[in-house]
């Protein structure tokens, strides 16, 4: 150490630690991820101890800690074979500048901090209000996920109905069908909101014909959002959106289209009409963690007037008079959160480098996919589909299997790094599930997944 300076040491720790992450980023992108399989918390306290030590270890050490016994007991969710709840597959693009933007020490709550990333990132979330169809005032803000997408909207949605309510009137109802993602009732639970269901349709969709019922005989005026799914979490279902936009318009009341999932399948023209309606919505989210090849985590926010957000949204403090003063567009101020990491940048990187296009044909090639299970399912004597799929979610059942059969099936997959394919359940009865978002995942995988279902 004696005759380096600190800035010369410093700059032979980095050039170590940059060779170190930097290699294994690129080795990782590169690879075909192999699935992995968790571990139990005695087989890693034994295997790797205490990581934190008062001297530290050093950037090479660490590194080869996480590579070899940390990052294989997690699940690749990008393994063309890992089809459980929604997978998340990202762009190479996207994967190597989510680097680029921790090595960047970007605010990206205030346009005064991150003008650079604010305007990218507006340009990402311009390219999905295209896809909906909402006019060019809408805007809003990239959050961690779905979750808080979905709280953010709903805090705007009746922050904006109690603006306008009679004296006295607190609407305080969400309406939505079963299928509706949980968040939707974790958002109410927090909000102390009261979610009321509204049975679904033979196709097992909101409509807006059993909105009406449901509003009506709860008084219309006690709610403040009405939430339709266009592609629900477990089966794909996209609601009757142009109905429910008709009577949420006729109602006045707040319509949210919770996309999280199956916001993407707006980019494939082969599903784009299922989705009439949509251009009506007040507020919109989509999660390009998701379907859209963005890594974790990344939800998209829209809304038709971001004013309503921001009124509900922004945080005032002393301390922050400089940003909330200023005429600007603040992301911060159309969320629950302060400070945010411009993580829709990777997401915007992604569409910058491969274009457009390149997302229509991969969202399509998921889709040609998930028509082959499908077909496939059809035509497998010991397989029954259990609804006709909209989107890229694939859900029978294997006759004559009992909860404990899917069970041994899924553990046995994983335990052989094969498959991770959990199974889910409907009206208390387990099924098995494919959600399938993920280029890499190939016909091939499909019957290879299927032919062990003996
Ligand atoms: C995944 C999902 C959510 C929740 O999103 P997170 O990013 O997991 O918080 C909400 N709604 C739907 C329809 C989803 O599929």
């Amino acid at each position: 150490m004696r005759g380096k300076t600190y800035q010369e040491n410093k700059h032979v720790e980095l050039a170590a630690l940059a060779d170190a992450v930097m290699a294994y980023a690129e080795e990782r992108v590169r690879m075909a991820p192999p699935l992995d399989r968790p571990v139990s918390e005695a087989e890693l306290r034994s295997r790797v101890g205490e990581t934190i030590t008062p001297g530290g270890i050093g950037g090479v050490d660490a590194m080869r800690l996480f590579a070899q016994d940390l990052a294989p007991t997690c699940l690749s969710t990008d393994h063309p074979r890992y089809l459980s709840f929604i997978p998340c597959a990202p762009s190479d693009a996207a994967v190597m500048f989510d680097l680029v933007v921790g090595a960047s020490s970007i605010y990206a709550g205030s346009w005064l901090e991150g003008s650079g990333a604010v305007y990218a990132e507006n340009q990402a979330l311009r390219w999905i209000a295209d896809l909906v169809g909402m006019p060019s005032r809408s805007g809003g803000v990239f959050t961690p996920g779905g979750t808080i997408g979905n709280l953010s909207a709903l805090v705007t949605a009746r922050h904006a109905a109690r603006a306008c309510a009679k004296p006295g009137d607190r609407p305080y109802r969400v309406a939505a069908t079963a299928g509706a993602h949980s968040s939707i009732a974790s958002a109410c639970d927090v909000m102390d909101a009261q979610f009321v269901g509204v049975p679904a349709d033979d196709a097992w969709r909101l409509t807006g014909g059993n909105l009406r019922a449901v509003l009506e005989e709860n008084g219309p005026e006690t709610f403040f959002a009405v939430v339709a799914t266009c592609g629900t979490t477990n089966f794909g279902v996209i609601d009757d959106l142009a109905s429910v936009a008709e009577v949420c318009r006729e109602y006045g009341i707040w319509f949210h289209v919770d996309g999280a999932y199956g916001g993407a399948g707006l980019a494939a023209p082969s599903v784009r009409g299922l989705y009439a309606g949509i251009e009506h919505c007040d507020s919109f989210i989509v999660d390009p963690h998701k379907w859209l090849f963005a890594p974790f985590d990344c939800c998209a926010l829209l809304y038709r007037e971001p004013s309503l957000a921001r009124a509900a949204h922004t945080q005032k403090a002393g301390y922050l008079d400089v940003l909330t003063d200023a005429p600007d567009w603040n992301p911060t101020d159309y969320s629950v959160g302060l400070t945010r990491r411009a993580r829709g940048l990777p997401f915007w990187f992604s569409l910058v480098v491969n274009g457009s296009d390149a997302y229509e044909a991969a969202i399509e090639h998921t889709l040609d996919v998930a028509r082959f299970a499908e077909a496939e399912v059809l035509r497998r004597p010991d397989l029954e589909l259990v609804r006709k799929r909209d989107l890229s979610v694939v859900v029978f059942r294997r006759l004559g299997w009992e909860p404990a059969d899917y069970a041994a099936w899924s553990d046995r997959m994983l335990a052989e790094e094969f498959a991770f394919v959990v199974p889910t359940s409907h009206d208390g009865e387990t099924l098995a599930r494919f959600a399938i978002v993920n280029p890499e995942t190939s016909e091939d995988d499909i019957t290879a997944i299927l032919d062990t279902m003996v």
